[in-house]
């Protein structure tokens, strides 16, 4: 069993959550910088975080977990083997998220659908419903990381590891600013 303070120390040590004033790629500034591929660089944190989320849904009779590619591979193939299931991903094809590569679900099939975070949830709901158009029956999502603070709703129980809210600012407005923290570019040599 995983606290949330504990996931949390975990990405922090792994540098995929670091604090301060940072200038996002979108132009805005922010107090938080997140890059989830830096926890599941690591293979002994990925699976004690993916080994959590698996706990959370044991016993739902799940024989397959799915994730949309990328950030969902890693954590829908570490969660499926704490589950003893398998591991499916989605992709998208003209702009349309679907199951490719000879993948298939069988009707009736519970599945779990995976990501490493969501943000407005738009990709896991895309998972969810070609799961769904295939006949599975979606027993849950689960993800390592909440960044909506728990506003983003996928309809289906869901289960986050951390759940946080990003503080975002235009430049002129930003209070990190106005304190005279100066700004830092995530992954430049200064951090
Ligand atoms: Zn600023």
């Amino acid at each position: 069993m995983l606290t949330e303070a504990e996931v949390q120390s975990i990405f922090e040590r792994s540098g995929a959550l670091l604090r301060g004033h940072f200038l996002l790629t979108s132009g805005r500034h922010g107090d938080q910088y997140f890059q989830c591929a830096l926890v599941l660089q690591h293979p002994k944190y990925t699976e004690m975080l993916c080994r959590e989320l698996a706990a959370r849904f044991s016993g739902e009779g799940i024989t397959t977990v799915i994730g949309p590619a990328m950030g969902g591979i890693i954590v829908s193939y570490e969660v499926a083997r704490a589950l003893g299931a398998r591991s499916l991903f989605t992709e998208r094809e003209n702009g349309v998220m679907r199951l490719r590569r000879g993948f298939s679900l069988e009707p009736g099939e519970r599945v779990l659908v995976v990501e490493d975070v969501i943000t407005t949830g738009g990709s896991v709901r895309e998972v969810i419903e070609v799961v769904r158009n295939l006949g599975g029956e979606v027993a849950g999502a689960g993800v390592l990381v909440d960044r909506s603070g728990g506003t983003a709703k996928l309809g289906v129980r869901t289960e986050a590891l951390l759940t946080t809210k990003v503080a975002s600012y235009a430049p002129e407005d930003c209070p990190l600013c106005k304190s005279g923290i100066p700004a830092v570019k995530p992954g430049s040599r200064n951090l």
